[in-house]
């Protein structure tokens, strides 16, 4: 980021069911955090709200915006498009927020190609066959989503050195505290 900016930068990536999202619900409540709102093309999931969520576009805006530049990062996710929206970013960081992206491992991998500085933090599950557990616990997603989501935990398990940590999530509030410090978010109020 230029010198300019106030804020700092946080990537949080990890497989689906690693737990990366129950971290950031965590992160959510702290006034000193802002996440970015990436913009997709999948369909809305119940409960989920354009603009909140996701920007939700249609494959055509998705494409005009790339084309305009309008993305720090892009990537295809199991068949759709994921993007990081730069205007909320520089705007974010400009008021001194530690601003988090929670995206996966080729967006990461971009943003490390271009030098992007940051705090880049993985969560990662204790192993294969906890996160299948997890993922059918959660009853989310049918056996063949299940499977397919496995398959690409298998790759981004290998990115873990595009990291500067990588947190494995045994015990989900050890694992929110961890992160905390890791960021310096440990004690309300003190980082700011
Ligand atoms: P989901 O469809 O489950 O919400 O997200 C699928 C994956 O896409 C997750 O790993 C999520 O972190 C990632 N993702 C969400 N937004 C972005 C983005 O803007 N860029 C990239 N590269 N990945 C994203």
């Amino acid at each position: 980021m230029d010198s300019a900016s106030r804020g700092r930068l946080v990537v949080i990536s990890g497989p689906s069911g690693a737990g990366k999202t129950s971290v950031c619900r965590a992160l959510k409540q702290d006034p000193r955090v802002e996440f970015s709102v990436s913009a997709t093309t999948r369909a809305m999931r119940p409960g989920e709200r354009d603009g909140a969520d996701y920007w939700f576009l249609s494959v055509e805006e998705f494409a005009r915006r790339e084309a305009a530049g309008e993305f720090l990062e892009s990537a295809s996710y199991n068949g759709r498009r994921y993007g990081t929206l730069r205007g909320p970013m520089a705007d974010a960081l400009a008021r001194g927020k530690v601003f988090v992206l929670e995206i996966e491992v080729q967006g990461t991998r971009q943003l490390r190609e271009r030098g992007v500085t940051g705090t880049y933090v993985f969560v990662v599950p204790p192993s294969m066959e906890e996160l299948r557990a997890r993922l059918e616990r959660r009853g989310s997603d049918s056996p063949a989503e299940i499977e397919a989501r496995l398959r690409i935990a298998e790759q981004e398990l290998g990115a873990s050195g595009l990291y500067d940590h990588v947190v494995v999530n045994h015990e989900l509030e050890r694992t929110i505290d961890e992160v905390r410090r890791i960021l310096g978010l440990s004690i309300l109020g003190l980082s700011r």
